[in-house]
């Protein structure tokens, strides 16, 4: 969220904004809503002023005796709070729909941001690691993990309707093997890694960001108020809402949860296989740090730099992409994609999405520290995909299988696989 006097001195960024990332901001309407509000609190605040003076004069002149008169006073008293009693329920009223449309105002974007229409007209950084060349057909992730008995969709889907898979046996090792090796990466670099609720009020979505523009995504449990994260950082963000913080250093935090999304929207898109799924693992790098950009970037570049390292463990080669302004979210400052090589697609396909949303999240949240003169700020939130499975899985398998439809496993992976250094075809 941004702070209102910020938008009023910032219209024509607010606006250029909304249009770059395609978002439907009604700046006009909380401009005339804002006056009004302000125009409410005003009259509220003499008309409490008035009454308070009116209270003690009754209180005078009952203490000189003057009954008839404090009487008089006292009917005017009851007067004015009936009238302040309809003027605060208008001010409430103002107050809630101000915030409602403040909700929708998009966090401005950082400088070197490319402005752009999609996905496509975001820019290509590095590159990372050689594309493998197959002396033979490769398989795709699909055909691979029913021959190793590893995957099996029609059952999955049996079970949990479109967009469902089963891992099995060696799947799910190498499913658990890819977050083992996330967490204890994200460990050795100070990060404090949790199993976190995956079931969140609405409140921790709305105060992240998610909501009220994600709502359609997000599986909700009916009856309970309750809905499913698509994502821990919704969790970890939310631990701390409305807490002063410590952030002498930058505040490290990793989550393990299950992701749960509806993919409204995605009919058609990515049907085959394991890439788009309706539920799946993440091991999520979220950090709070001071509100200096200078900081914060600096965290944005770290938490890149731990996806990388993961991606190099697991060796396979990437590319790191600058996400352009309509391809980003509402929250997101500056955002950069890690995208790893997918032979099955004959292209880069995103597995990681790095984030810098200053203090747009902090500030919805109530997330705040004390700057060194004492004094409270927002702090700076990020976050970052340190693995998310079964996605990962199709670069493995793809680019580490071998012509007689064997899967090499990486170095890194084996101490979680029983020292497995291939997955052999079942005979
Ligand atoms: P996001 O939180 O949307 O930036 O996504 C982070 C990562 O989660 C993506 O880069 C993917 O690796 C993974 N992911 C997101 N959505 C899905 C999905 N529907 N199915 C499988 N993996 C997903």
């Amino acid at each position: 969220m941004l702070e209102m006097n910020w938008i009023k001195d910032n219209q024509e960024l607010v606006r250029n904004t909304a249009t770059w990332k395609k978002v439907d901001f009604p700046l006009d309407e909380l401009l005339d809503r804002d006056e009004k509000r302000r125009g409410l609190r005003q009259e509220t605040e003499q008309m409490r002023a008035e009454r308070n003076g009116l209270t003690k004069e009754v209180e005078q002149l009952l203490r000189k005796g003057d009954r008839p008169a404090g009487e008089i006073v006292k009917a005017q008293v009851r007067e004015l709070n009936h009238r302040l009693n309809l003027l605060e329920a208008d001010l409430n009223e103002a107050e809630r729909h101000c915030r409602e449309l403040m909700l929708l105002a998009p966090n401005p974007v950082s400088q070197d941001t490319p402005i752009g229409h999609d996905d496509n007209d975001n820019v290509e950084l590095r590159l990372n690691g050689a594309v493998p060349e197959f002396g033979f057909t490769p398989r795709d992730h699909v055909e691979l993990g029913e021959l190793h008995d590893i995957i099996d969709i029609p059952r999955g889907v049996k079970a949990g309707g479109p967009r469902s898979y089963v891992l099995k046996g060696a799947g799910l090792m190498l499913h658990l093997a890819v977050q083992r090796l996330a967490l204890d990466v994200l460990t050795a670099r100070g990060f404090t890694v949790m199993d976190v609720p995956v079931i969140v009020r609405p409140e921790a979505l709305e105060r992240t960001g998610f909501f009220p523009g994600g709502m359609d995504q997000t599986y909700e449990l009916s009856g309970d108020n309750r809905w499913l994260v698509g994502t821990s950082e919704v969790s970890l963000v939310s631990l701390y809402s409305d807490e002063i913080v410590e952030l002498d250093t930058p505040m490290r935090l990793a989550g393990m949860s299950t992701c749960f999304r509806r993919e409204v929207g995605s009919a058609g898109r990515d049907v085959r296989g394991l890439y788009r799924v309706h539920q799946f693992s993440k091991i999520e790098q979220v950090v709070l740090c001071r509100n200096d950009e200078g900081v914060s970037d600096q965290m944005l570049h770290e938490i890149l730099a731990n996806a990388e390292h993961i991606l190099q463990l697991l060796e396979l080669p990437y590319r790191v992409m600058a996400v352009c302004t309509g391809d980003m979210s509402l929250k997101t400052h500056k955002q950069y994609d890690i995208e790893t090589w997918m032979p099955s697609r004959d292209a880069y396909g995103e597995t990681h999405s790095a984030s810098n949303l200053l203090d747009f999240q902090a500030r919805r949240s109530g997330i705040r520290f004390r700057d060194a003169d004492g004094r409270l700020q927002y702090c700076h939130t990020l976050n970052n995909t340190a693995v998310a499975t079964p996605r990962i899985l199709i670069p493995l398998l793809e680019n580490h299988q071998q012509e007689d439809g064997s899967i090499y496993i990486p170095q890194a992976l084996r101490k979680y696989m029983d020292g497995l250094e291939r997955l052999e075809l079942p005979q």
